[in-house]
């Protein structure tokens, strides 16, 4: 089961690993997420990363394959991933070929207006990395990670004028992805036009479905 999920930021592709990761007994794994981890060492790597992110712009790929080889080859991956954030453009995604075979392509994708409100409210937990949003996944206190108890905050990469650098990069670097693995017959695309705490049901009853094949598509979830 490895599984690839691709979509634009803030389209929640993050939050529904985080789902199907529990439903599938698989590991999710976040570049962004191993990247933040590199930043907080505070090493020398993780200083130059830093300054890339926060300008929205991607990690050089021998760094991202580099963490990718050595998460993928460890014991709780035998039986399959999640991956979110990764391949983010043509090269990583012919690296990827080269160390592993993917089995699905999950594209997330949600209409505009969704997508904005989506990125104007979410939150992070600044020690765990957990995600939440103000009006969508709200902690259960206000400004506190419900899973460790950590600061909520914005990620700096979220304000919006570094948003639309990302969203640029989205688009001329990752989202010809979509049609690399449509050529290949490995995408399904998924549409999820609602709050994820009212459909969380539904989201893992249909990607679990339609991995099953019980079903050829995912029909759209409103
Ligand atoms: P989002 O999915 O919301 O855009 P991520 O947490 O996946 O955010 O990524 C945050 C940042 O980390 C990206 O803007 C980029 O700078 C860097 N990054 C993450 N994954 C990759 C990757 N595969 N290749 C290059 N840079 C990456």
């Amino acid at each position: 089961m490895r599984l690839l999920f691709l979509g634009m930021p803030n389209v929640g592709k993050g939050t529904y690993a985080t789902i199907m990761k529990e439903a599938l007994g698989i590991p999710h794994i976040s570049t962004g997420e191993m990247l933040r981890e590199e930043v907080s060492k505070g090493s020398e790597l993780g200083e130059r990363i830093n300054k890339i992110m926060l300008e929205g712009g991607l990690v050089p790929d021998e760094i991202i394959i580099e963490l990718i080889k050595k998460r993928i080859t460890q014991d709780d991956c035998k039986d399959g991933f999640i991956l979110d954030g990764f391949p983010r453009n043509e090269d990583q995604a012919k690296q990827l070929q080269e160390l592993t075979e993917i089995r699905k392509v999950l594209h997330f994708k949600a209409d505009d207006e969704v997508i904005i409100e989506r990125a104007s409210g979410r939150l992070m937990c600044s020690d765990c990395q957990a995600g939440f949003h103000k009006t969508g996944k709200r902690p259960k206190e206000e400004g506190v990670c419900d899973e460790c108890g950590g600061e909520l905050m914005q990620r700096e990469d979220d304000r919006p004028d570094r948003f639309q650098k990302r969203l640029d990069v989205y688009r001329e670097k990752t989202a010809p992805l979509i049609d690399f693995y449509d050529r290949q017959g490995l995408l399904v695309e998924v549409v999820i036009n609602k709050g994820i705490d009212e459909i969380r049901d539904k989201v893992v009853t249909s990607i679990k479905d339609y991995l099953e094949g019980k079903t050829d598509t995912i029909e759209e979830i409103r």
